[in-house]
């Protein structure tokens, strides 16, 4: 969709996928195709991070200190995140160490950007 998306964007929103889709085969009995829940919790996410200010300069959704969830959503991201999180490595061990080595920056030391809105 948008062509100048910045690859750590496209990849965070693989690994919420990934997550949502390992806690809703889980929890709510899904094989193939997600739940209307979880579907709108996805999109939800790229939503908020098409409009993060942070961009390629991220930390996790979870260590920022901006948290720009909706409190409902940052509820349900919370629990797909502690159901998966461990999950993730036996799953997606890539993604996941990303993730690990996202959270380890700071986005106090990153350049906020103005987003088009
Ligand atoms: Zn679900």
């Amino acid at each position: 969709m948008e062509s100048n998306e910045h690859p750590r964007i496209t990849r965070e929103k693989k690994t919420i996928k990934a997550m949502v889709e390992i806690y809703c085969k889980a929890k709510h009995n899904r094989e193939k195709e997600l739940c209307t829940e979880c579907n709108e919790f996805i999109e939800y996410a790229r939503f908020r991070l098409d409009r993060c200010p942070f961009q390629e300069n991220k930390t996790t959704c979870g260590k920022c200190r901006i948290h720009c969830y909706k409190p409902d959503m940052r509820e349900k991201a919370k629990t797909i995140m502690r159901y998966s999180g461990p999950r993730m490595l036996l799953h997606h061990p890539v993604l996941a160490m990303h993730h690990v080595a996202d959270g380890f920056k700071k986005p106090e030391d990153a350049k906020i950007k103005i987003i088009k809105q």
